[in-house]
């Protein structure tokens, strides 16, 4: 385990090329693109920039596969022994990758090894399943014998964002491969290197050439050509709520392949005075300000009942003031950078448009030292529903306290959104951790706890926040089609 200060060179890349058919190759164009490390602003290397060509290979590789290949004779149980390969491989690289993680993304590396955990858990999740997707027999009327087949939907592009390099590839990966499915996943422009060394782990696992392509690219080339592409049979995305919109079009527009997306949110953190003070000022920060802001299911409307405003704001403060920026690799950091200069100067200028539409700047606001995308942990208090601040997504380390009066009215205010990713409740009165449950439209509520995530259990959004669900069994029917077969007897 690293725990002091690592220098960048001790970081080892592993592959900068395009993963097609199991081999390492540069992009038709030749092109390639820098990534950045963002503490500092410098550039990590070059990486090969795919393009709507290199799309076209990877899924005539990825056809091949499905169809012809070594994999679409390999049997259910084997499919489960690759990714429990897999799992193992990733552990036993588990610094390496975690290092490469935070070196590209900017996490603290305690979280990077963290992810790592659910990554490795999330393989070897749905590997157990390989061999337990299973139809049913149906008694129809008549002399015939009817069954269900859970068959695989067949290519699958899968398009990832940065905030969680190697755990949305995990979501991604394990269960369509567990299905039997092949893919094309593009990586997200700010974060290739980790899925493409855990690329490296895929073959060295022993999948068959084509099964796995891994490209980086831009997304509107590379992914709007995964999106648009014809011979994709379905699309899964991880994003803003913005380019679902493109997904849906592409799809509609072309082969109307499936579709399954998990977007951003708003999502409501609702604390009663009657909750544990103190897990609930702890739960409230740790939903806002994990992963530097930057979580589609941060905590970002933080309602807290009038009776206990006061004191929950000066400890929210108090404990905002004591996060620990700065260099990612210290094992003391709780917080890094933002994972670019867009990503900072669009936090940036949501802590204005509050500051200007009159909500209370407690502290923070500013950027932390004089290179990389640092931003001191920030507190808002006073802040009402129609700001800016309270709509949109900041994907910062932004908290925003909002004051409310009684159940009936925070259940309608924490609806009042496009979004509905998901919500969290801190109550020590059972019918009211329920009221909440119940009535508040959102993929995951989560009752004196936030952020629990377990490949066993689903997540997904309700509303704009996406469609479909990702982990759990639920998200094994996103990657099965179901055929009926009727017999004659
Ligand atoms: P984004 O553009 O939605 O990026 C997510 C992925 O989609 C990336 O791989 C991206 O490629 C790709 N993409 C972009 N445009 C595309 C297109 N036209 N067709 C197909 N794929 C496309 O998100 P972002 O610009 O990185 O971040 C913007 C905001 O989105 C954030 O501030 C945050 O609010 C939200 N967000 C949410 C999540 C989440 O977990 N739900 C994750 C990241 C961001 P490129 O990397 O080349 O752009
Ligand atoms: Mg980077």
């Amino acid at each position: 385990m690293v725990t002091a200060k690592e220098p960048q060179q001790q970081v080892k890349i592993g592959p900068t090329r395009l993963l097609i058919n199991n081999e390492w190759i540069e992009s038709v164009s030749g092109r390639r693109f820098e990534t950045i490390n963002p503490a500092t602003g410098e550039v990590i290397c070059t990486v090969a920039e795919a393009d709507a060509p290199d799309v076209d290979k990877a899924v005539k590789a990825a056809r091949t596969a499905f169809t012809s290949g070594e994999w679409a004779k390999l049997s259910a149980a084997r499919r489960g022994d690759l990714l429990y390969k897999l799992a193992d491989l990733i552990a036993q690289n588990i610094d390496e990758l975690a290092r490469l993680e935070t070196l590209d993304n900017g996490k603290p590396l305690q979280d990077s090894l963290g992810d790592l955990q659910l990554v490795i858990a999330c393989y070897r999740y749905y590997a157990g399943w390989a061999d337990k997707v299973q139809g049913k027999t149906i008694p129809i009327s008549g002399p015939y014998f009817c069954y269900t087949r859970h068959e695989p939907v067949g290519v699958v592009g899968q398009i990832i964002p940065w905030n969680f390099p190697l755990l949305m590839q995990a979501w991604k990966l394990a269960p369509a491969l567990a299905t039997g499915n092949t893919v094309v996943l593009k990586t997200a422009e700010q974060t290739p290197l980790s899925a493409l060394r855990v690329g490296e782990l895929i073959v060295e696992a022993g999948f068959p050439p084509g099964v796995v392509n891994i490209l980086s690219g831009y997304g509107p080339t590379a992914g709007a050509a995964i999106a648009h592409h014809r011979d994709i049979d379905k699309v899964a995305f991880t994003g803003s709520t913005e380019v679902g919109h493109l997904i849906m079009e592409a799809a509609a527009k072309s082969n109307l392949k499936r579709v399954t997306l998990e977007l951003g949110g708003k999502s409501p953190n609702i604390v009663f005075a009657d909750a544990d003070f103190d897990a609930a000022i702890a739960g409230a920060h740790d939903a806002i300000f994990f992963n530097q802001g930057q979580c589609c299911c941060a905590g970002s409307r933080l309602f807290v009942e009038e009776k206990c405003y006061d004191d929950f704001v000066a400890k929210s403060v108090e404990k905002a003031q004591n996060r620990i920026v700065g260099d990612p690799f210290d094992g003391n950091t709780q917080q890094g950078p933002q994972v670019d200069k867009d990503q900072f100067d669009k936090v940036m200028s949501y802590i204005e448009s509050g500051m200007r539409q009159g909500a209370q700047r407690l502290c923070g606001g500013n950027r932390v030292g004089d290179k990389g995308f640092f931003i001191a942990p920030t507190v808002f208090a006073d802040v009402h529903d129609d700001m800016q601040i309270a709509q949109e997504e900041i994907f910062g380390p932004v908290m925003s306290i909002i004051k409310f009066r009684d159940i009936e009215e925070v259940i309608q205010r924490a609806n009042n959104t496009m979004y509905g990713l998901a919500a969290a409740v801190w109550t020590k009165d059972i019918s009211k951790a329920h009221a909440i449950a119940n009535n508040v439209r959102a993929g995951t509520v989560w009752v004196n706890c936030y952020d629990v995530f377990d490949p066993a259990a689903p997540f997904g959004g309700f509303k704009q926040s996406g469609m479909g669900r990702e982990l759990g069994e639920y998200g094994l029917q996103q990657y099965t089609e179901v055929k009926t077969v009727t017999i004659k007897l």
